[in-house]
């Protein structure tokens, strides 16, 4: 059986008996299927020999089986997956007398005739100790349901976790599912203490039978196993949990037929309401297209809730009888069986995370990664850093950063740790939100002033918008009216945003920038890289020539080895003056290297003076990238973001406008008579010194270079 699909599981148990209705009921030789025929009743005198008949197709029939096979075929797998968190519910249906209670709880005669309980305590208990890598906890409880009244059958025995007393009611619980709220727990180590609590129970059971006059029979009685499973390695935080239910239905056999009255009456009408709400459910779960499905209608229903439908592994036995005289109550069951069948049920681990476990797993977790990130630090040579939370003068320092780096006094900012990254970003925003708002306080500013100015000085502003925001910066721009005279420079800028009222994106306006006021620049970059290409390619070569220069000194050098040590083995010709005198190959080997040598050292000079160039352009090349995106971000802030009063304000000053920080020179608006103080001057001055000085190294470097180039 394979308990993950979601289908109930139904099973039909034949009570043995000696007059077995062969021609009424038949069993297909699959094993599943059961056909039923049914004479036609006589009516007014007329003899009728007719008959009807039904199929039905289950998923066993259990004809003359034994208590262990019936436990093999519809227990077994619901209980394992029990202990693997899967809820599972085993349920018996059928007339009184068919063998429900005798599949579910078993013959007390023999132990070889127990049924399903004490066979399934025995395979969980024997499980547990296997499974030596969790530990479980096991509770039991006994519930029974008679006249729409749910009693705890073992109420009685001490050592339970919930309170005794008052009634006790179905409740749902959070995650979906139902509990009976009231109702004792009991904690059982193995399976002679779970035994004993089921014969406990059973007791009970016959006890109220005699003390209330009740008929067994007529109870529904739910036997549950609660599973608590816990892996033992202390990493895993997590816990499963599991409710078997082990159903003893009452009896399902129309009571007009007994004709019986008081309280054998109430107990039927009870009876018959309760399976017939068992039975509504049923048929509404099976229609899936009903969204509701009345279980609260009865106790039963409502405490088999999680149970019919849900998260849960469900099979059903429906015992009959296999006599003729109860062919009725026979197919009745049969029906109810074939509707169940059509239950489909969504089994599902039960999961659960332990919070006090999980707290400790992620605190060691996060000492073993301090660990880790120390190592890390101490092999990359980066020692002493911090990971806990930035403290007020780190902030205030990753904003002095962040500042710096947008005004472009700094190149980049150095990441450290993911901290400090977080709070470079978190600045970056604060300074773009900060930023917004003056822009809309500028708005403000500039509508009152616009407002108050003269009808003339309002014809100059045709457009007067002013302080919209831009989308990409979030800036105000300031309008015609509030900018200063245009200068020749500035009127490139203008240009520029005279097509539209609001500022263009950065990226346009640096292409416009490029091609107009930053022309020159641009042109002096891409001059500067053509250089540094050509050179660097210079470079390669030489490198190449170098390296096959010097292998060919080291195969001549090899060559004259060799040679020189074959003359010295065979003898040596000496001169007169006694100088050894050179064979003519020798001769040439040796003209060949001290050509090879000198050619090698010319050669290393020069590549020597190459290399030194290529730095130096490419330092240029970084040079000229500052210094275009510099003069670009100052013509932006003046063309653009910075109004006039401002401008002539800073223009005062010893630094050009564009270059103060555009926060810090929109500031200046809110102190509208005061100017400049010379000491903000002298900061400013301060703060944009290494930018201006850039200026003049890269326009000599560029003339230098050239020099270099020409040679
Ligand atoms: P129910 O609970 O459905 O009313 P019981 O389980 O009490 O019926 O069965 C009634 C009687 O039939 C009992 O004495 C029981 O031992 C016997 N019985 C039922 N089914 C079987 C079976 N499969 N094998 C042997 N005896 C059975
Ligand atoms: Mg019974």
């Amino acid at each position: 059986m394979n308990v993950n699909s979601n289908e109930v599981k139904v099973y039909v148990r034949t009570r043995p008996t000696a007059c077995f209705a062969q021609d009424l009921i038949e069993y297909l030789p699959d094993k599943q299927t059961v056909n039923v025929h049914q004479r036609r009743c006589s009516r007014r005198g007329v003899v009728n020999n007719q008959t009807s008949s039904w199929s039905f197709r289950l998923n066993g029939v259990l004809h003359s089986a034994s208590q262990e096979e019936v436990y093999e075929h519809v227990a077994h797998t619901v209980v394992l997956s029990a202990l693997q968190g899967y809820n599972g519910t085993i349920m018996c249906f059928g007339q009184t007398g068919a063998g429900k209670t005798y599949t579910i709880t078993g013959a007390t005669e023999a132990y070889r005739q127990r049924g399903i309980i004490p066979r399934a305590l025995q395979e969980v208990f024997r499980e547990v100790e296997h499974r030596v890598g969790h530990t479980f906890s096991l509770h039991l409880s006994y519930l029974e349901i008679y006249n729409e009244t749910l009693l705890d059958l073992l109420a009685s025995i001490k050592g339970s976790q919930e309170p005794q007393g008052g009634p006790l009611t179905v409740v749902e619980e959070p995650g979906g599912g139902v509990l009976v709220k009231g109702l004792s727990l009991h904690p059982v180590h193995s399976e002679e203490e779970a035994l004993n609590l089921l014969f406990e129970g059973e007791m009970n059971r016959i006890i109220g039978e005699h003390a209330l006059n009740k008929n067994s029979s007529r109870s529904h009685c739910i036997f549950t196993i609660h599973i608590e499973s816990r892996s033992r390695t202390l990493s895993n935080a997590t816990y499963v949990t599991s409710k078997l239910n082990l159903v003893d239905l009452a009896g399902s056999e129309r009571l007009s037929k007994t004709g019986s009255e008081g309280q054998v009456q109430r107990e039927a009408m009870y009876i018959n309401r309760s399976l017939s709400f068992l039975e509504q459910a049923i048929m509404a779960l099976a229609d899936r297209r009903r969204e509701h499905v009345p279980f609260r209608q009865s106790k039963l229903t409502h405490a088999l809730r999680d149970s019919l439908g849900g998260n849960c592994n469900t099979v059903l036995v429906a015992n009959i009888y296999g006599e003729a005289a109860h062919i009725e109550e026979t197919l009745s069951t049969l029906r109810f069986a074939a509707r169940m069948k059509c239950v489909r049920t969504e089994p599902s681990v039960n999961e659960h995370m332990d919070p006090a476990l999980q707290v400790h797993r992620l605190k060691k977790e996060i000492q073993q990664l301090k660990q880790e990130l120390s190592i890390q630090d101490t092999l990359a040579n980066r020692a002493g850093v911090s990971y806990e939370k930035l403290s007020e003068s780190q902030v205030a320092e990753v904003r002095s950063q962040v500042q710096r780096y947008l005004a472009g006094t700094l190149d980049e900012i150095t990441i450290v740790n993911a901290r400090q990254i977080q709070e470079v970003f978190a600045q970056f925003k604060k300074i773009v939100q900060e930023q917004e708002q003056l822009g809309q306080k500028h708005t403000l500013v500039e509508k009152v002033h616009s407002m108050s100015s003269s009808s003339a000085a309002k014809a100059r502003e045709p457009e007067g918008a002013v302080g919209e925001l831009e989308g990409g910066f979030g800036l105000g721009v300031a309008a015609p009216s509030q900018r200063h005279t245009p200068s020749p420079s500035r009127s490139k800028g203008k240009k520029a945003k005279d097509s539209s009222s609001t500022p263009p994106s950065k990226m346009e306006a640096f292409e416009h920038f490029k091609a107009e006021r930053g022309s020159e620049l641009k042109r002096i970059l891409k001059a500067n890289k053509a250089v540094l290409l050509e050179r660097s390619a210079q470079l390669h070569k030489l490198t190449d020539a170098i390296n096959a220069t010097k292998r060919d000194i080291d195969k001549v050098g090899s060559e004259l080895e060799h040679l020189r040590a074959k003359r010295q083995s065979q003898g040596q010709f000496v001169s007169a003056e006694g100088e050894p005198v050179l064979e003519e190959a020798e001769l040439a080997l040796v003209l060949s290297l001290r050509e090879m040598k000198d050619n090698y050292r010319q050669a290393h000079d020069e590549l020597l003076a190459t290399r030194a160039e290529v730095r130096y352009c490419q330092h240029l090349v970084a040079q000229c990238r500052v210094r275009l995106l510099t003069e670009f971000e100052s013509w932006y802030n003046e063309s653009f973001l910075l109004p006039d009063e401002v401008l002539s304000i800073l223009r005062e000053g010893p630094i050009r406008p564009g270059l103060v920080p555009v926060d810090k020179a929109l500031a200046l608006v809110s102190k509208t008579a005061t100017r400049i103080s010379q000491q903000d001057n002298k900061k400013v001055r301060r703060r944009s010194t290494p930018t201006c000085c850039l200026t003049a190294p890269v326009l000599c470097g560029f003339t230098m270079h050239r020099t270099g180039h020409s040679r």
